[in-house]
């Protein structure tokens, strides 16, 4: 069941299914008796502990850390000093590239990391700490959303301001928030310059 020390990433656009391919995973090893954890960025800058419960009524730990060197360490620490045989990392792209070296180091310890991160950005630009893990990575789960165009499969986010597509010089983040995201493939997603 576990795999020994692997990096696994899962990574692909929003809504392709990534955070549930997480959670499965992690609740197949806890089914496996592995001591697991959670890890997911905060927006804000707490740190905070909390035990998350599963559909099937299984309850493990998640942390939620800051999206910052001093989290990565966090997620170190309590990784070592736990002794965790299994650790799951959440929209891992928010973290500094710090994470990297971390989860690789954990993976030469004998741990089985589980990383899950968006692919590209609005602007089908690579987010730099997910293009270093996936060349480091042991196993890539890569998985598609469906294009809300046309149906094909999706390997882009689309980011719509007031449902027009975002400039590439549009904000990264919109005060007063009028925008959302869609799954598109690249025949579909726009950026205008
Ligand atoms: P991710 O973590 O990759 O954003 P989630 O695991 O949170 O994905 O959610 C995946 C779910 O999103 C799918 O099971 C489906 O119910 C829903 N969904 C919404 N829009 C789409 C879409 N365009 N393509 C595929 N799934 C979608
Ligand atoms: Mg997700």
């Amino acid at each position: 069941m576990h795999p020994g020390g692997i990096l696994e990433v899962i990574t692909g656009p929003m809504f392709a299914g990534k955070t549930t391919e997480l959670i499965k995973r992690i609740e197949r090893q806890i089914f496996a008796k592995r001591k697991a954890a959670l890890f997911k960025p905060a927006i804000d800058n707490r740190y905070s502990e909390r035990e998350i419960v599963a559909h099937n009524g299984l309850r493990y730990e998640a942390f939620v850390v800051p999206a910052t060197v001093e989290g990565v360490e966090k997620i170190r620490e309590i990784t070592l000093e736990g002794n965790y045989e299994v650790v799951g990392i959440d929209e891992v792209q928010f973290f500094p590239m710090d994470i990297v070296g971390v989860l690789n180091e954990l993976a030469d310890r004998g741990i089985y990391v589980i990383a899950s991160g968006l692919n590209l950005d609005f602007k089908a630009d690579p987010f730099p700490v997910t293009r270093e893990l996936l060349v480091r990575a042991d196993n890539i789960i890569y998985l598609t959303a469906v294009c809300t165009i046309c149906g094909r499969p999706a390997t882009r986010s689309q980011r719509l301001i007031d449902g027009k597509p975002a400039p590439r010089d549009s904000p990264v983040i919109l005060v007063g928030g009028r925008e959302s995201y869609e799954a598109r493939c690249r025949e579909h997603h726009v950026v205008p310059d």
